[in-house]
């Protein structure tokens, strides 16, 4: 894995960002800002602590990546989003 995927325990899942894909849109900050951060590239990234928050509104956050940048996999390492 290069330096530009991300991958964090959050809520019982597994939470990954592929930056080479994210084009900035801001719609995943905007629904769990709590976990996910606009950097100073533009770029999504991981918050320096990432609290567990209720776990549809990281499935939400996830899913609504127009370019399917973060992936989300569930506690049996099944492939939620996208
Ligand atoms: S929703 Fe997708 S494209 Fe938009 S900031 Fe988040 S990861 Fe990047």
């Amino acid at each position: 894995m290069d330096d530009e995927y991300r991958e964090r325990e959050i809520s019982g899942m597994t939470v990954g960002i592929d930056r080479t894909l994210c084009i900035g849109s801001g719609n995943c900050t905007n629904l769990a800002p709590e976990v996910f951060v606009i950097d100073q590239e533009n770029i999504v990234d991981f918050q320096d602590e990432t609290p567990d928050i209720d776990a549809g509104r990281l499935e939400e956050a996830t899913a609504i990546c127009p370019v399917d940048a973060l992936i989300l996999t569930d506690e049996n390492g099944e492939q939620i989003v996208p």
